[in-house]
């Protein structure tokens, strides 16, 4: 697999060169300033993690927190349990958090957390006194104005209410606020679970009629996890067609759209999506070149790359996961004519939420899920319009008009 940080930086290296920086506010200019100090993080922690594992074993787990810059606000960012999650996943993601917090204009730094663990193999209990570990690690980095965790690849409302539990035990703090994502019972906010695919179709409705793309898409959609399956949910039920979907072992394919609510009652009997009534099995590879409207990445990084990108059949692809697209790919995408709504916007409906969220948790406030969607459609839609135009501007595409609105952001605030 390709570095995600080398990734990170490639793209950042390619702002610079577009917009040239350096040359238009001379060597010691704020832009190079602030581009030099987002080069590397403002620190990366490693911890190790002693578990008692359910056989009275202990065993010592790789634990992370990246905290990248926090010019906006508080570090902000999920924590992934994932077994091949490594710090250099987890400095790209933490990067991409800076980017997507100024992007939506919310008060935020960036960060990510991660253990290096397959969380499948663990029983609740092993997770408990994991997820307890990693707060008890980290507890004096972490804090409500510090640096703000929430949930990412497999890490779940639960997870963050033992996180928040562990950090009220050994700081006193009870407002709650030192995690986001935890569940509607423990603090959380509403909307929240829905949020990033909630986010994702309302910058979708904003770029659809820029994009060209008719008012009945066909959509592909890659992962059926929280996002994947709550996308294809919003995605139906606004009259749109999902004509394949899949998870890590496969998908399926009916060119007439699949019924999702059966869909996710058929995965929980069966543990697959294979073989559902009407559809065709097909690979994850095949998925990614399926012709449709909108191709949506909701699973992992690094997943249109240099191998497939040619092979891409959709009009436009709207990245909710973190990642999926690799910079050459970018490029081939790009010459294809072929946008691709680039991950820190497509996907800043989740920590834009999580905002929300500790907004609430500081002032003691219950905001109805209606309210939490009325506040979040008008900023993502904005979001959208403004780095469309930035696009545009600098003939280039979405990412980099989304880098150099985000870049702005950090630039003005940045002393
Ligand atoms: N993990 C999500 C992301 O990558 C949400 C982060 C958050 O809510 O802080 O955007």
């Amino acid at each position: 697999m390709q570095n995600l940080f080398q990734n990170a930086m490639v793209q950042l290296d390619k702002v610079v060169q577009m917009k040239n920086f350096s040359r238009e506010d001379g060597p010691v200019s704020g832009w190079s300033e602030l581009i030099t100090r987002l080069q590397q993080p403002d620190r990366d922690i490693r911890i190790s993690i002693p578990v008692k594992m359910d056989d009275g074993t202990l065993k010592i787990f790789e634990g992370y927190r990246v905290e990248y810059n926090n010019t906006l606000g508080p570090y902000k960012g999920g924590i992934r349990y994932h077994p091949e999650t490594e710090i250099n996943e987890v400095k790209a993601l933490a990067f991409w958090m800076v980017l997507k917090c100024a992007v939506v204009g919310i008060p935020m730094g960036g960060g990510k957390g991660g253990v290096t663990v397959d969380p499948k193999k663990l029983s609740k209990n092993e997770l408990e006194r994991l997820s307890r570990g990693w707060a008890r690690g980290l507890s004096d980095v972490l804090g409500p104005h510090k640096d703000v965790p929430a949930p990412d690849v497999n890490t779940t409302p639960e997870i963050m209410t033992w996180i928040a539990d562990e950090y009220s035990k050994i700081t006193g703090d009870t407002t709650g606020a030192v995690i986001t994502g935890k569940p509607l019972s423990g603090g959380g906010s509403e909307g929240r679970d829905t949020s990033t695919a909630q986010g994702g179709f309302y910058v979708f409705d904003a770029l659809q009629k820029e994009l060209g793309l008719p008012e009945v898409c066909r959509v592909v959609v890659q992962g059926f996890g929280n996002v994947g399956s709550n996308v294809a949910e919003i995605f139906t039920q606004r009259g749109h067609k999902v004509a394949a979907i899949s998870d890590s072992k496969g998908g399926i394919y009916n060119n007439e759209g699949l019924n999702i609510e059966k869909l996710l009652e058929y995965k929980k009997t069966t543990g697959s999506l294979f073989d559902f009534p009407g559809s065709r099995n097909i690979t994850n590879e095949e998925l990614l070149k399926t012709e449709c409207d909108l191709l949506i990445p909701a699973a992992f990084e690094n997943q249109i790359t240099v191998e497939n990108a040619s092979e891409i059949k959709a009009k436009a692809v709207l990245e909710l996961a973190n990642g999926p697209t690799t910079p050459e790919a970018d490029e081939i995408l790009f010459k294809k004519n072929i946008p691709v709504i680039p991950d820190i916007l497509a996907n800043s409906g989740g920590v834009t939420v999580s905002y929300f969220e500790w907004v609430q948790n500081l002032k003691n406030e219950h905001w109805s899920e209606k309210e939490v969607f009325e506040k979040l459609e008008p900023m993502l839609k904005n979001a959208s319009l403004e780095i469309l135009e930035k696009a545009h501007k600098s003939n280039t595409h979405l990412r980099m008009g989304a880098f150099i609105r985000a870049l702005e952001r950090i630039k003005e605030k940045m002393v």
